[in-house]
């Protein structure tokens, strides 16, 4: 039987610490190399950071105003403008929040009635099913399968019901690499029109996408107006400790989630909302490179994973490419996890804290492709090890 944590209110038991926390801390205590936790170990872009340094020195400490700066919201507008043709009002449409977590809790919060359902696709960011929770909503789970993670449509129209809120979308999708095509956003989209659903997306990896295109939902026909499109600048500009996310909706729906997001935090990191937006109005050339620099390191990761002798999921966006044990002669990705630093020095996350289906998730393993190309060769060097050490 599972202990019950002390203190801690029942919609909030069995969540304890997230994974990233305690693999990180296992990296540290081991020193080994960390492809568990997805943050670069490179820095963002010189002007970027040049631009919070001045802030700070520039005397940009007090509380900025409770939606986000004005040059921060009219970069978001332009960015939308400039990427997807999506036109909004920087001053009713857009919000900026404590990175993308804030904007996905906040409008979770302000969302959902105790008891509706919230449709999402498993495996699903860890907060998903925190900030689900933590608004007294139920989560209705529906499954990507395999190597390419497609969804079975039929699952997705029966996971709607009555209770319905909303659905959660992720892409590209943490942990799978999954970017979802257009086909499927059409499909999620007819049915969100047709039974009346707002949609979340979590557009963090928007940039980072080797294979396809991503689309953003709120450009599909009927969608703009019930989407709350989420996303953060710590992927984009390399800068994961800022926190500074933004949500892109309507009036109505910004003044929703903004409702909750202002007693969470009111504000966080000014300084830095200037330097995101010094990063937001950097030409395209900035962007392309973000990828190209990544698919290099993905393509390494993974190839160095199949000489190993993993079973290697093509990931075609995000910091993440997922694992089959199989092939090694394991089930276990949380056993292999916590035994990994020991056997070859490398700390990687057990996919199956992302799924409620557990028996699917619990042989995959994801290894993070966002280190210095070094780092990944020497990485993968140690895991060939474990084929003659066993
Ligand atoms: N969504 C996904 C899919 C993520 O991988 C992450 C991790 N960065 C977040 C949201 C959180 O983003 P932020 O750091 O901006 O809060
Ligand atoms: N998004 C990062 C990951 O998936 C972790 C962020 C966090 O630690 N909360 O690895």
């Amino acid at each position: 039987m599972v202990e019950r944590a002390p203190y801690l209110t029942t919609r909030l038991q069995g969540f304890g610490a997230t994974i990233f926390a305690e693999m990180s801390a296992l990296a540290v205590r081991t020193g080994a190399i960390n492809l568990g936790q997805g943050f670069p170990d490179t820095d963002g872009p010189p002007e970027v950071l040049q631009a919070a340094v001045d802030a700070i020195g520039g005397g940009r400490n007090q509380y900025p105003p409770g939606i986000g700066i004005p040059e921060l919201r009219h970069a978001v507008s332009a960015h939308q403008e400039r990427f997807y043709d999506l036109s909004y009002d920087p001053d009713s449409e857009v919000l900026i929040t404590a990175g993308a977590t804030e904007a996905i809790a906040s409008a979770l919060l302000s969302l959902c009635e105790v008891g509706d359902e919230v449709v999402c696709f498993e495996p699903y960011y860890d907060s998903y099913a925190a900030g689900i929770a933590m608004a007294g909503a139920v989560r209705r789970p529906v499954l990507l399968r395999g190597p390419d993670s497609s969804y079975v449509p039929e699952e997705l129209e029966a996971a709607i019901g009555p209770r319905t809120r909303l659905i959660l979308l992720n892409s590209p999708h943490n942990p799978t690499g999954k970017v979802y095509s257009r086909t499927e956003l059409e499909h999620v989209a007819e049915l969100a029109i047709r039974h009346d659903l707002l949609v979340v997306t979590d557009e963090v990896y928007e940039h980072i996408v080797y294979e396809g295109e991503h689309v953003p939902l709120a450009t599909l026909p009927g969608m703009r107006d019930r989407t709350v499109t989420i996303s953060s600048g710590g992927k984009t500009f390399s800068t994961t400790g800022w926190k500074i996310g933004w949500v892109c909706a309507t009036p109505e729906l910004v003044t929703a989630v903004r409702t909750s997001k202002q007693f969470l935090t009111y504000v966080s990191g000014g300084p830095f909302q200037y330097a995101i937006a010094e990063g937001l109005n950097l030409g395209d050339d900035y962007f392309r490179s973000l990828a190209d620099g990544l698919r290099e390191r993905r393509d390494r990761l993974s190839a160095g994973l199949a000489d190993a002798g993993f079973d290697v999921w093509n990931s075609a966006g995000t910091y993440f490419v997922t694992t089959h044990l199989a092939p090694m002669g394991e089930l276990d990705g949380v056993a292999f996890c916590w035994s990994l630093p020991e056997r070859c020095g490398v700390v990687a996350v057990p996919s199956v804290v992302f799924y409620d289906s557990k028996d699917v998730g619990r042989p995959l393993v994801r290894f993070a492709c966002c280190k210095r190309p070094e780092v990944i060769a020497e990485a993968a060097e140690r895991l060939a090890t474990l084929r003659s050490n066993g």
